[in-house]
């Protein structure tokens, strides 16, 4: 690739500062995006951890929301990571921890349960088969995670823990209930940069 790939972080909220300095470390070239002018103009875009009431609140007030969709139309990969594996569903299951109906993107067609782990296990640490990143373990974060309980024809399942879909993929668009940009292990984002390479050279 001549031109770096240019990979908009959405920063309502929420830890994106750490996906930024992965994004940078791995020579990308990335930004925190707030407009939907921002969104458009990348490669590439990663909606992160947080709160995702919140953060699914800003989106729509500042349009980003629709800047998104019209970006995974175009088929520009899209990861989103806890929260933001929250706000890309098309379905939050009711009758978990938290109420369903939620406004989301919809852009992979999974049902995810909020909070799911439980509150005794708000935040742990777990090592992940995921052999789409590679043979050695995943090391994963997860904090007051969510995770998928349905999944649809066309999404792969890339990662389970204790039984819990964890980590999926539809297309271009990536998915995981887990925080990878909070160990040393880049391999994730690596893979999500591979999408970003491979679009644009397709
Ligand atoms: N529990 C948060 C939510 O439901 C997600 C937590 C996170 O992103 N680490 O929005």
């Amino acid at each position: 690739m001549e031109e770096k790939p240019k990979i908009a972080v959405v920063a309502m909220q929420g830890d994106y500062e750490k996906h930024l300095s992965v994004l940078r470390r791995l020579g990308a070239d990335a930004y925190p995006a707030r407009l939907p002018q921002e969104i458009a103009g990348a490669d590439g875009i990663i909606l992160p951890g947080g709160e995702s009431t919140t953060i699914g609140k800003m989106l729509a007030r500042y349009g980003v929301d629709d800047a998104i969709k019209q970006a995974a139309q175009a088929g520009k990969p899209v990861y989103g990571t806890c929260a933001g594996l929250i706000l890309l569903a098309r379905e939050i299951a009711v009758g978990t921890e938290e109420r369903g109906g939620q406004p989301t993107l919809g852009l992979l067609d999974v049902a995810v349960a909020r909070n799911a782990f439980g509150r005794q296990v708000d935040s742990f640490e777990a090592a992940l088969d995921a052999p789409e990143i590679g043979t050695e373990p995943l090391r994963a974060v997860f904090i007051r995670a969510p995770y998928v309980v349905r999944t649809g024809p066309s999404v792969e399942t890339l990662a389970v823990h204790d039984g819990k879909t964890v980590f999926v993929r539809q297309g271009a668009i990536l998915g995981s209930a887990f925080h990878p940009e909070l160990t040393e292990d880049d391999r994730v984002h690596r893979y999500f940069l591979s999408l970003v390479w491979g679009g644009q050279h397709s």
